[in-house]
């Protein structure tokens, strides 16, 4: 719970990892840096997303799913990936979906040398419809060697053609967000997470080249999505690369409503993920 101008809010962190940095070198050191800063600022729970490789320093599926059963705080969203073990991811979600051990199902496409077109995620889309959880697509806008394969136009045809699916845009495009909103918040299916939203100093200096966006920028590209629907987006940190409480500073910020703050922080990640 998080106090914003002498009010209590309940806080969800729908997004984010373990952090990948070299100093937390097995998965319980990376377990514990995370479960101290969800503590530390003051998280109520978090959307724990594995990674869909099978090695991966953020934790592969496994991995992520022992932390979750560990931490009563934490739930978690399956990494797939249509390029490798194609037929045992499926069945592998579908068992843990069964068992409402997984709250939706991640793709990194743009991460990943795949569209959001390719007919070999059809098969994830009807599991998402059949078991109720969310889909979140990684919709970062993709420096220029890649594809924009999560292109807003890809997003709103899965959005137009499966519209008991719910989609989740991670990163909403940033930095070009306000144009890529414009092409996805008409659909009733389509959520956003503000996760990565907040280029903290640290950061910029490890990777100087990304696309950033000032926290200004940021708090404009928030306003706007809550001025146009206060249902669509859910705090995120992107914790394991970002900062929390930049992200919660960034909120702090907001020209918001009571009402809409408990949506960011809280109401709306309960309703979408139904946890
Ligand atoms: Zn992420």
């Amino acid at each position: 719970m998080i106090t914003v101008f002498n009010e209590d809010y309940n806080i969800i962190d729908a997004h984010i990892h373990l952090p990948w940095q070299e100093q937390y070198k097995t998965i319980q050191e990376k377990e514990a840096y995370l479960i101290d800063e969800l503590k530390r600022n003051k998280i109520d729970s978090a959307i724990l997303i594995a990674d869909s490789l099978l090695e991966s320093c953020i934790g592969n599926n496994k991995e992520c799913l022992e932390i979750v059963k560990r931490n009563s705080n934490l739930k978690m969203v399956y990494g797939f990936t249509p390029l490798e073990r194609y037929d045992e991811q499926l069945s592998e979600l579908q068992g843990l979906l069964e068992k409402q051990e997984v709250v939706g199902v991640k793709l990194y496409p743009g991460h990943e040398d795949f569209c959001m077109n390719d007919n070999r995620l059809i098969p994830v889309f009807e599991l998402c419809i059949k078991y109720n959880v969310p889909m979140v697509i990684h919709t970062e806008w993709n420096w220029d060697y890649y594809p924009q394969y999560s292109h807003p136009y890809f997003i709103s045809q899965v959005a137009k053609n499966y519209k008991d699916l719910r989609i989740v845009c991670a990163h909403i495009w940033i930095p070009r967000s306000i144009e890529s909103i414009k092409q996805t918040i008409p659909y009733d299916n389509v959520f956003y997470d503000m996760s990565s939203f907040a280029f903290d100093e640290e950061y910029k200096t490890l990777y100087p080249d990304a696309s950033f966006i000032s926290y200004e920028e940021a708090i404009e590209i928030l306003n706007d999505i809550i001025g146009k629907n206060p249902e669509k987006i859910m705090f995120g940190s992107d914790f394991g690369t970002l900062k929390i409480d930049a992200h919660i500073d960034i909120v702090r910020r907001l020209n918001i409503s009571k009402s809409n703050w408990s949506k960011l922080l809280f109401e709306n990640a309960k309703r979408i993920y139904r946890i």
